[in-house]
C-alpha cells in the first residue's frame, strides 16, 4: 500500500518499517514469527494424522491470513460463519469456503448460491425447509451447492439428532436438484475449552461415537459421507486421530488467547498442540496516579473479557484487573510502570477481540513489516 492518501494514526495505526514503539494504541498486533510457527504446527499435525485441514476463518476474519492458511499452512480451504463474511473473504481471494453453520433467510440462501458462481461454496443444514429453499436458489443460480448435515453432538447448539434423523435429512439433501450430499458436520462447541484433559476427552469420545454411528448409518443408506467434520483448537487432535473424521477445523490455533492457553494439552502439561501466543493488544500506560496503579489505554472496546480478562505478556508483576469503556487498570505492585510504557496484552478470548479493530499490526524484530485489514471486521448479517 502506498501513504500518498493516508494519514499515520488516523487511518492506520503505524506505517510499515516503524518501530513497536511508534504505533499508535491500543492496536491489534500479531507477532508474525509466532504465527508463522503456529499456522506450521498445525499443518504438521493435520498432516500427520492424515486429516484434511479447513481452519476456522471466523477467528481472523482476514483475506490476508486465510490465504496464508491455504498457500502455506496446508489449508484445502476455510470456515465462515456468516455469509457476509464469506462474501468479503471470496472478494479478496478466497477460492473454497464451508459455511460451518445454519442459514435460515431466504435473502441469505440467495446470496449464498450466488456466492457459489464464483467460489466453491459448502453449508450445513439441519432442517428440511433449508434443503429446499437451498435446492430452489442454486437452480436460480445454475450452481450445484455441497451439503452437510449437521449433527448435535453434544454441545446443544445448532444440529440434528445423530443417527436416523441425521440419515432423513441426508437423504432430502440427496434427492434434492443441485445439492450434492457432502457429508456430515459434528463440532463439538462446549468441549474445546474444558481445560481438564481427561474431561475433554470424555466428551470428545462421546461425539466421535455420535459422528461413527451416524456416518455408519449413513452408508448403510447408500450415502457415503465424504467429509466428515469438526473440531476446534482444543480438541483438534482427539477428532483428528479418531479414523472418523476427516476434516478438522480449528480457528484459534493461529492466535492462543489468554482462556485457550488454560487447556491442558492431552497429552500433558504444556499448551494445546504446543500453540503460543501470537496475538496481543499493545497498550500504552496513560495515567500513574497512585502506588501501585497504573492505567492503561485499552479498556472494553480493545478486548472482548467474555472468557476472563486479559494477561499482561511476559510480566508476571503486573495483572489487569479490571476494564471499562475506554481504560484497563493495571495492579503494578512494585511500581515499574511509568507513562507511555508499552505492555502486550493476550486477549481473553481471540475471535470478538479481532472483530474490534480494522488493522492487524503485523510485527517482527520488533518494527512493523505488514498492515493486513480485518476484511471482513463487522461482517455479521
Ligand atoms: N468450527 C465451528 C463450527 C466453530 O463454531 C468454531 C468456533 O467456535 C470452530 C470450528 C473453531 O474453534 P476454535 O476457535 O476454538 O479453534
Ligand atoms: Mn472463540
Amino acid at each position: 500500500m502506498t501513504y500518498d492518501d493516508i494519514d499515520i494514526g488516523y487511518d492506520v495505526p503505524a506505517a510499515i518499517g516503524d518501530n513497536i514503539a511508534d504505533i499508535q494504541t491500543p492496536a491489534l498486533i500479531i507477532d508474525l514469527d509466532a504465527f508463522e510457527r503456529n499456522v506450521a504446527r498445525m499443518k504438521d499435525h493435520a498432516e500427520a494424522m492424515g486429516v484434511r485441514l479447513r481452519p476456522h476463518a471466523k477467528t481472523h476474519k482476514s483475506a490476508d491470513v486465510a490465504l496464508y492458511q491455504m498457500a502455506s499452512g496446508g489449508a484445502v480451504g476455510v470456515c465462515c460463519q456468516k455469509i457476509s463474511e464469506a462474501e468479503a473473504l471470496v472478494r479478496g481471494g478466497v477460492t473454497d469456503v464451508l459455511i460451518a453453520n445454519e442459514v435460515a433467510d431466504p435473502k441469505k440462501i440467495d446470496r449464498l448460491a450466488w456466492l457459489a458462481e464464483s467460489a466453491h461454496v459448502s453449508v450445513c443444514v439441519d432442517d428440511p425447509t433449508v434443503v429446499a429453499a437451498l435446492s430452489e436458489a442454486a437452480a436460480l443460480h445454475g450452481v450445484t451447492l455441497d451439503v452437510l448435515v449437521e449433527i448435535d453432538c453434544g454441545a446443544r447448539r445448532c444440529g440434528v439428532l445423530p443417527g436416523a434423523p441425521a440419515v432423513e435429512l441426508a437423504k432430502a439433501v440427496a434427492a434434492a436438484p443441485n445439492l450434492a450430499f457432502t457429508g456430515i458436520q459434528a463440532y463439538h462447541g462446549s468441549a474445546q475449552h474444558i481445560y481438564d484433559p481427561v474431561e475433554r476427552r470424555a466428551a470428545i469420545d462421546k461425539a466421535i461415537g455420535m459422528a461413527r454411528e451416524t456416518a455408519d448409518l449413513l452408508r448403510d443408506a447408500g450415502l457415503e459421507p465424504a467429509i466428515v467434520t469438526g473440531a476446534g483448537t482444543g480438541t483438534h487432535d482427539l477428532e483428528g486421530a479418531s479414523g472418523v473424521y476427516n476434516e478438522i477445523q480449528p480457528g484459534s490455533y493461529i492466535f492462543m488467547d489468554a482462556d485457550y492457553a488454560r487447556v491442558r494439552s492431552t497429552e500433558g502439561n504444556g499448551t494445546i498442540g504446543g500453540f503460543e501466543h501470537a496475538l496481543f493488544v499493545l497498550t500504552s500506560i496513560m495515567s500513574k496516579p497512585a502506588s501501585g496503579r497504573a492505567i492503561c489505554d485499552a479498556g472494553l472496546k480493545a478486548h472482548s473479557i467474555d472468557s476472563g480478562l486479559p494477561t499482561v505478556f511476559e510480566r508476571p508483576d503486573l495483572t489487569f484487573a479490571s476494564a471499562s469503556d475506554e481504560h484497563g487498570k493495571i495492579e503494578d505492585p512494585q511500581d515499574t510502570l511509568t507513562l507511555n510504557d508499552r505492555l502486550r496484552l493476550v486477549p481473553g478470548h481471540c475471535d470478538p477481540t479481532c472483530n474490534l479493530y480494522d488493522w492487524y499490526v503485523c510485527v517482527r524484530n520488533g518494527r512493523v513489516e505488514a498492515l493486513w485489514p480485518v476484511t471482513a471486521r463487522g461482517k455479521l448479517y
